[in-house]
């Protein structure tokens, strides 16, 4: 696996849905994103609305999240908090 692209702004919390703390698929949380491998593409996990990277390859419905290169090509961040 590559490694932990950095963020600015945001925080690398793994590879795949385990990375966003659910046993079972995605958890559905509005300050996680995922992130494209292929063009870095973020969007977010909140299933608020259909959204796609640019380039196409992750892509997110109503209830369903994914990418053409399996769960575990996701990069999960959460939104930094300011920081105290
Ligand atoms: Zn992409």
């Amino acid at each position: 696996m590559q490694p932990a692209p950095a963020l600015r702004g945001f925080r690398f919390l793994g590879w795949g849905p385990r990375a966003t703390g659910s046993y079972s698929g995605w958890a559905t949380r509005s300050d996680l994103y995922g992130r494209c491998g292929r063009c870095t593409g973020l969007v977010s996990l909140w299933p608020d609305q259909i959204e796609q990277c640019s380039c196409g390859a992750l892509f997110k419905d109503l209830g369903r999240f994914g990418h053409l290169d399996g769960d575990q090509s996701i990069a999960i961040y959460s939104k930094d908090g300011p920081t105290p």
